[in-house]
């Protein structure tokens, strides 16, 4: 335990002893320790200042608001006030914007940031060293630090590659420090997300999950700034997922009591749906709602597909893991979910073994849907950058402040060179960022109206700390773990 650690859980004690009248306050102060702690992130956010991006390729994903062959942007107090073909604003800072493509950032709908650490531990080609065995071996020796150390890992690749928001998959909640610390991640980061409280690795399958602790968290860290939001991550329904334990296994009796409690403090719901599907089953027992969101869509029914758009259930699809896995357990099914108009969203997963990659992922999802359907259901490039932006957005239930360049919502900008040997000269800018793009050409990343990155460095986390400080985490894990196995 670090020193900082410590005088944190002297806080914590402290405000006990002044009884239940400063539990509020006492959970400040956690909030507030938790920041101090020795894994902080290099230095304090950006300010949010005004500025106008000018002159850039600008993509709205707006319906209503046209894309502009050359355009500006004028951002203040965190919101996007404009958009056109030139705002006029004297004394104010330029962005320049040419030779780059301007759009809302990447909006990523399930990403188990807490398993960043486990790159030298995971293999592709090796069953017993895949990422469900490892992440639930190492999980349960993971202390609050390397849950911070981990998440901040994550994140700091996900601001790399352009992703402005990120759902949190957190199902390695081993006690409220673990909770505090990867949202103090997420916060000290500046992303945009969803935190979704989930059991921890190792809790036997029977255990209720702590809708206390979920509650504490409700009350500790929302609404905080408006960045972060928060919900369940639930085990999986019905039958064994992949690999077994890695993310546990409820009855639908048991989903009954932990999602009625989530929802109850009004939270959404995020569920894995690998394996026999559980669809029917949730639609019997009267779980299935606009709150819930599925992940990785392979085996779903025309007649499930239909349930799931009556309900305004969502459909998160990994598509860079997914593709690795046998086609006997399904394929990628994003043209017949959206056929049906159930709403899609694009994620990552996990980045033990792959990257965070936006670019593929709309790659790979437009490469299997040509290698399957091809023209008998529609799919354009252009589709594929609103799956990554406007729907993810839509899925985790923020579209009103981010996913679009809409003037009044929040600005959560990227923007993406296009003067790199691999994606100049640019015509169709859409296609350009299905079929050329890569995280390497992401020039700023604009989150909340903070500039959090320019020119493809952070502007405030400290990039060499974070490299250090997830090493560091990973050798103590090698040890304790007595690596290998
Ligand atoms: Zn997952």
């Amino acid at each position: 335990m670090t020193h900082s650690r410590m005088s944190r859980r002297t806080m914590l004690k402290g405000a006990t002893a002044l009884g239940a009248l400063v539990a509020a306050s006492g959970e400040l102060l956690a909030q507030q320790a938790v920041s101090r702690s020795a894994a902080g992130p290099g230095a304090p956010l950006p300010p949010r200042r005004e500025f106008v991006i000018r002159g850039a390729t600008v993509l709205t994903m707006d319906p209503d608001i046209a894309d502009l062959d050359t355009g500006d942007v004028h951002v203040r107090d965190g919101a996007i006030v404009a958009v056109g073909p030139r705002i006029e604003l004297t004394n104010i800072q330029i962005i320049e914007g040419s030779g780059m493509i301007c759009m809302p950032g990447f909006v990523d709908t399930h990403w188990h940031l807490w398993t960043s650490l486990f790159r030298p531990f995971v293999r592709a080609d090796v069953n017993a060293l895949g990422y469900f065995p490892v992440s639930n071996r190492l999980g349960q020796l993971m202390t609050p630090e390397d849950s911070y150390r981990s998440v901040m890992l994550g994140i700091a690749e996900a601001l790399s590659a352009g992703v402005t928001t990120v759902h949190n998959w957190a199902h390695n909640v081993r006690s409220p420090d673990h909770a505090d610390a990867e949202l103090s991640a997420m916060r000290d980061a500046g992303i945009r997300g969803r935190f979704s409280y989930g059991p921890a690795q190792g809790m036997p399958d029977d255990q209720p999950m702590d809708l206390d602790g979920v509650a504490r968290v409700k009350r500790a860290w929302m609404p905080g700034d408006g960045l972060l939001t928060l919900g369940i991550s639930s085990r999986n329904i019905g039958a064994m997922s992949i690999g077994g334990a890695a993310r546990g296994t409820l009855t639908i009796e048991m989903a009954k009591k932990d999602w009625g409690g989530a929802r109850a403090l009004g939270l959404p719901i995020t569920v894995h749906t690998s394996g026999p599907s559980p669809i029917k089953m949730l639609e019997e027992a009267g779980l299935l709602g606009p709150d819930l969101q599925l992940v990785h869509p392979l085996l779903t029914t025309p007649e499930e597909r239909a349930i799931l758009k009556v309900r305004g259930v969502s459909y998160s699809t990994a598509p860079t893991g997914e593709a690795r896995r046998p086609a006997s357990v399904g394929v990628i099914q994003l043209g017949e979910l959206l056929e049906a108009g159930v709403k899609v969203s694009l994620s990552t997963d996990h980045t033990t073994n792959y990257n965070c990659d936006p670019f593929v992922a709309m790659r790979i999802l437009f490469a299997l849907h040509q290698h399957r359907i091809s023209d008998k259901i529609s799919l354009t490039v252009k589709r594929l950058v609103q799956l990554a932006t406007r729907d993810g957005a839509v899925d985790l239930a923020i579209a009103e402040k981010t996913g679009s360049l809409t003037p009044g919502k929040r600005a959560d900008i990227i923007l993406v060179r296009t003067t790199d040997i691999n994606i100049t000269p640019v015509g169709d800018p859409y296609e350009a960022l299905v079929s050329l793009a890569q995280p390497t050409n992401v020039d700023t990343v604009i989150v909340d109206g903070r500039i959090l990155r320019q020119s493809g460095k952070f502007a405030a986390l400290d990039h060499a700390k974070v490299v250090r400080e997830a090493q560091e985490a990973a050798a103590t894990l090698r040890t304790k773990a007595g690596w290998p196995m």
